[in-house]
């Protein structure tokens, strides 16, 4: 099993590239997780029709001991099984012990025992890599993480950010960088601006999505554009990004 983590600035587009890596993945028949770390809650919704499901933290305040692990657990496209951690009732809780405590509970139903997936992926809100968002950067809890970025200046400090972290944390037990995803906003000398800051926090960009409409045309139907629009451009991208993120992770 591949623990794969994604990072980025918020409304980078984590949650787009990871719902369609997913649906790629699992295209090439590969079992594949999909675990949204994000309050909002909404990392899933284009593998599931737009549908929301029920977030692990929800399920933990209504329920207390009496989850079961298909609660949890929902199915969407293509088999890929979905998963949100939740948060915290607003100015309550801590939106990062949430994410450990949906994680512990993950856990404590067995949920990779049971599912078996081959490859889990973490869509984890933020720049911010402190407290319980820093828990997926983890080794218990995932051996790869990629950065999503465009060229524009604030998501490459973001990234910046996520990776100084990485290296910090490095001789902890932490997971590895894998590299950076270069989610295009087509800003002026956009590669070669992602290939300096690649050079620069020693990684690689291993792959590029183009920025395209049809993104938008699937989100409003909860869809991925690899269900939808699978013989696209954009599409053929994920495939590509699919591979590189097998590469890397058989590399370990
Ligand atoms: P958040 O931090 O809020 O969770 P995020 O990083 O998960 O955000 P997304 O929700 O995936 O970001 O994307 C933000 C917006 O950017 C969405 O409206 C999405 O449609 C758009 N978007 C993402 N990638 C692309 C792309 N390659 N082409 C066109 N639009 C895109
Ligand atoms: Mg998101």
């Amino acid at each position: 099993m591949y623990r794969i983590a994604v990072y980025g600035k918020g409304g980078i587009g984590k949650s787009t590239t990871t719902s369609n890596l997913s649906a790629a993945l699992s295209l090439s028949g590969y079992k594949v997780m999909q675990i949204g770390c994000d309050p909002k809650s909404d990392s899933t919704t284009m593998l599931t029709n737009g549908r929301r499901i029920p977030t692990v933290l929800e399920l933990i305040r209504s329920r207390r001991d009496e989850i079961e692990l298909k609660d949890v657990v929902q199915t969407g496209y293509n088999g890929v099984l979905c998963v949100e951690a939740g948060g915290p009732t607003p100015g309550i809780g801590c939106a990062g012990r949430g994410i450990v405590t949906a994680f512990d509970k993950l856990a404590a139903l067995n949920a990779y025992e049971v599912y078996r997936p081959d490859i889990v992926l973490y869509d984890v809100l933020g720049d911010v890599v402190c407290g319980g968002f820093a828990m997926p950067l983890r080794g218990d809890y995932t051996d790869i993480v990629f950065i999503v970025t465009s060229g524009e200046r604030m998501s490459m400090y973001a990234a910046s950010n996520i990776a100084e972290a990485l290296k910090n944390f490095r001789s902890r037990n932490y997971a590895r960088y894998g590299g950076l995803i270069l989610n295009r906003r087509n800003v002026e000398n956009e590669t070669a601006l992602v290939q300096k800051l690649a050079e620069e926090t020693n990684g690689t960009v291993i792959s590029a999505v183009p920025r395209s409409d049809l993104i938008q045309r699937g989100e409003e139907q909860g869809k991925t554009v690899m269900e939808l629009y699978p013989e696209s451009e954009i599409a053929e991208s994920y495939r590509t990004l699919a591979r590189r993120v097998l590469e890397v992770c058989k590399n370990e």
